[in-house]
């Protein structure tokens, strides 16, 4: 049976969600937007509001909330503000590692910290010389005693010079590719740990992005995530969980670049008319609305999919999906939407300009929408069971 009814609980949680987004991230985004300012006091109404750490299991202090309910929140804080919303929940991308592998003693000791008081939690796999091909990795480790030491550079860290910790992926000193990664929690005050200055971005503005500089730095041997060799599968598995949320922060910034683009043909005057009046305008206004119900569904079935613990590569392929249409689709709308704004679209005392810088970022991180092709047609060419079979 296919039921698309929200449970009650998940309804009062969207409603709590959008509530919060109105009323504390809204009034806001454009200043923290122009300003570049991290949205420290935001985020720490967003943590006591329970809207933060959505998939730390309640073992831990966490909400345990699922994907399709962590979706359900993430919309509805994009459809204020993008940036904040990257800041918000990359602490869910951070400690999903933790989660999915863990030890109980290491989710005991890591998790529970982020539910008693606000910390940042950063995720990196990406250097200045690689961020698609995650099994190019530079960064290497080596054991020395009860110790690992790391050495290398990681780049576009999110959250990086706010971090409390960060979960680093690095290769064992002369492996290559997939088999020599694997994955440690590095506290951010350990020796031989420093981050850049933040960078200068298009948009997401209200969130940070940094370089994470590892030279000798010391990682006691408790705090390797699985064993080793099992870096590539982890940031694997992490991603599967965390792409639907991009589809969701599409989804989101989405629905609000079309809600601008509408209320705005409705009172702007071309030719003696309202512009909401033409064809064309109303064409690309129920494209927008078709789209966005698409990239939702795709969303909230990979959210489903992950909750379901569906097993084999398909939620993989369902993740990338949600992932692509969204950020992808995002893109084509909100183009749209500042097209429906004409000149106006274009100067940035309005929102739209906002939007459109903040979407171009859904087709680059966790994956750049050619990486999310490629899961998708491996799928395809190696895996896929086609239901015509004589031809
Ligand atoms: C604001 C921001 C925040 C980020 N936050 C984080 C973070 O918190 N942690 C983290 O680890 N990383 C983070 N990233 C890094 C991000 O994940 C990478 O930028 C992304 O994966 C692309 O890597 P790249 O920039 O090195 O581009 P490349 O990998 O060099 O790719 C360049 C181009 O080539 C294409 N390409 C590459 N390989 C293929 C292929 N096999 N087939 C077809 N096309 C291909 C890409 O799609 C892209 O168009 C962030 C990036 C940004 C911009």
């Amino acid at each position: 049976m296919i039921d698309f009814q929200l449970s009650d609980e998940q309804i009062t949680l969207q409603n709590k969600a959008r509530k919060f987004a109105l009323e504390e991230v809204l009034p806001v985004s454009q200043r923290y937007d122009q300003t570049g300012e991290f949205p420290r006091d935001v985020i720490a109404k967003a943590h006591k509001a329970g809207l933060m750490n959505l998939g730390i299991p309640k073992k831990y202090g966490g909400p345990s909330f699922g994907s399709l309910d962590s979706v359900l929140v993430v919309e509805e804080f994009s459809a204020a503000c993008a940036g904040m919303t990257t800041s918000i929940y990359v602490n869910d991308l951070g400690t999903t590692p933790i989660i999915l592998g863990g030890s109980e003693a290491q989710k005991q000791q890591w998790l529970t910290p982020f539910m008693k008081e606000l910390r940042f939690a950063s995720f990196a796999t990406s250097e200045p010389g690689m961020g698609s091909d995650v099994a190019g990795i530079q960064t290497s480790y080596e054991r020395k005693g009860d110790n690992f030491i790391l050495n290398g550079n990681k780049f576009w860290i999110t959250n990086g010079n706010f971090a409390d910790l960060f979960v680093i992926f690095a290769r064992q000193k002369g492996t290559k590719r997939h088999q020599g990664l694997s994955a440690f929690i590095v506290p951010a005050d350990t020796k031989g740990v420093s981050t850049g200055k933040p960078l200068k971005k298009l948009g997401h503005r209200a969130s940070d992005t940094a370089a994470v500089i590892l030279r000798n730095a010391e990682v006691p041997v408790e705090n390797l995530l699985g064993s080793e060799g099992m870096g590539f599968l982890l940031a694997m598995m992490t991603f599967v969980k965390t792409r639907p949320a991009i589809g969701a922060m599409a989804t989101g910034l989405a629905r609000s670049a079309m809600e601008y683009a509408i209320n705005y043909a409705k009172q702007r005057d071309a030719f003696g008319k309202k512009i909401s009046s033409f064809q064309a305008i109303q064409d690309m206004a129920a494209d927008m609305y078709a789209r966005i119900e698409a990239i939702r569904l795709l969303t909230w079935k990979a959210a489903w999919m992950v909750d379901q613990k569906t097993d084999g590569n398909i939620t993989n392929v369902a993740s990338s999906c949600a992932k692509l249409v969204g950020a992808e689709d995002a893109m084509k709308i909100v183009t749209d939407a500042l097209q429906i704004y004409g000149g106006k679209g274009y100067l940035e005392q309005y929102p739209i300009q906002k939007l459109f810088r903040d979407a171009k970022l859904y087709q680059i991180y966790e994956g750049t929408s050619q990486i999310q092709r490629y899961v998708i047609s491996r799928y395809l060419f190696k895996e896929y069971e086609p239901i015509m079979k004589n031809f």
